[in-house]
């Protein structure tokens, strides 16, 4: 029997205080920083471009959309933001190894670098047909809110900022991230801040729908592959041989049940999902192998150590079980692969981040309200680095799915928050 038992518990302990420091708001008044800075000449033009620019951004939405960036087939999309990027000016702009597209702003000091992210990969595969259809106001397309519209409020707050000559005390560094869904794990940003180019001292990802949320703290998620392999045979002639299927059935049975019972009175939400099983080969064959993948959450790091303990102990007890139950033949083997882990984090209300973040759309008469979720900013929680994720604003529905659909109502009134956002975290050169 192979098992391949990741511990991954000491990592989900480690990463607690916030190193990195900012500069407050004079006596801590964000609110008062936020109107200020809202109604600074140079600002003040800035969002009259966002206005301007507005049929322009829509038409980029689609164009880029249009573009298929599959999980693992980003770099297409990546290439057309890249030169979009660089077309807006004043940044340096490059891909690294792993393929995130980055744009760095240099700051009159450049001691910090904050980051504006939106990612660049969609949860569709490439076959997926993304082209853009209207319905009067209403765009219909995979992938059109999560994350093309993020992206489109990246590069906007980039031309923004150029066109009103905006100088930031801080470094900027504008991100295009590579395998933030399913899959890819967050391999983007997780190379980015562990052995990127570039030190970050904050980070705002656009990667929600609407306006008004700040999600300051991350969902934790861990993911496995199950794999049980077996020799496989003909369902007459090697009938009472262990079969894979039959197997794998029962596991799933112990770790609903173990697992129902630990989330009915978890002391956070927390959850889990067997989201793929598959193998087999004929109706009349027993099966050589028969896997399955499995998805588990949680709010709170000690309760998805818990759920992985569950999860290991009860399909291994339930395997061998099995296995002790068979006829004939050798026993079934069990591997089991780790897919995926993001740790759940938390950047602190009173940090300046989210109290600039929560300003800033207080500026606009929008209501602020702190929230969870699970991207990006999970790993920069994760190192302690202050990060937010905010919303693309307008309105949208039915992410991950083919009948995304996004509207711009009022959608640069998530564009605006977002840049004085930025501007605010990164100081204005007076
Ligand atoms: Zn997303």
């Amino acid at each position: 029997m192979r098992l391949l038992f990741l511990s991954i518990s000491i990592l989900l302990l480690a990463g607690s205080g916030f190193s990195q420091t900012s500069s407050s708001a004079k006596g801590g008044n964000y609110t008062q920083e936020a109107k200020k800075l809202k109604d600074h000449p140079a600002i003040q033009s800035a969002f009259e471009e966002i206005e301007r620019l507005n049929p322009q951004t829509i038409e980029e939405l689609i164009l880029l959309n249009e573009i298929p960036a599959p999980p693992f087939g980003e770099s297409k999309r990546g290439e057309k933001y890249q030169e979009l990027l660089q077309a807006a000016g004043g940044v340096t702009v490059w891909k690294d190894s792993i393929g995130n597209i980055l744009a760095l702003r240099k700051g009159t000091e450049g001691k910090r670098t904050i980051a504006l992210d939106g990612h660049l990969d969609t949860v569709f595969p490439k076959e997926t047909d993304v082209s853009v259809k209207r319905r009067g106001d209403t765009l219909f397309a995979p992938g059109i809110g999560d994350n093309t519209r993020g992206l489109m409020v990246v590069l906007t707050v980039l031309r923004a900022l150029e066109k009103a000559k905006i100088q930031t005390k801080d470094n900027i560094l504008f991100v295009a991230s590579v395998g933030e869904e399913g899959n890819g794990d967050l391999r983007g940003v997780k190379y980015l801040v562990d052995r990127g180019d570039v030190d970050l001292h904050g980070w705002i990802s656009i990667d929600v729908s609407g306006v008004g949320l700040v999600a300051n703290r991350g969902t934790g998620s861990l993911r496995y592959k199950v794999t049980v392999s077996g020799p496989g045979g003909h369902s007459w002639g090697d009938f009472g041989l262990a079969n894979p299927h039959h197997a794998l059935g029962q596991m799933i049975h112990a770790f609903s049940d173990a697992a129902s019972q630990f989330t009915s009175s978890a002391t956070s939400k927390t959850t889990f999902n067997v989201g793929k099983i598959g193998g087999g080969t004929s109706v009349n064959s027993i099966p050589f192998e028969s896997w399955m993948e499995v998805d588990m959450r949680s709010e709170e790091d000690h309760n998805l150590s818990s759920m992985d303990s569950i999860f290991k102990s009860s399909i291994q007890q339930a395997l061998q079980e099995y296995n002790d139950n068979r006829n004939t033949g050798p026993a079934l083997t069990l591997q089991l692969d780790q897919i995926g882990f993001r740790p759940s984090g938390m950047t602190p209300e009173g940090s300046s981040l989210v109290q600039r973040s929560k300003a800033a759309l207080d500026a606009f008469g929008q209501r602020p309200r702190l929230g969870i979720m699970s991207g990006n900013a999970n790993w920069l929680m994760y190192r302690s680095i202050p990060a937010v994720t905010i919303g693309w604003g307008g309105q949208s529905d039915k992410a991950h799915s083919l009948d995304e659909w996004w509207m711009d109502d009022h959608g640069t009134l998530a564009i605006k928050p977002a840049l004085l956002t930025l501007v605010a975290e990164s100081g204005i050169k007076d």
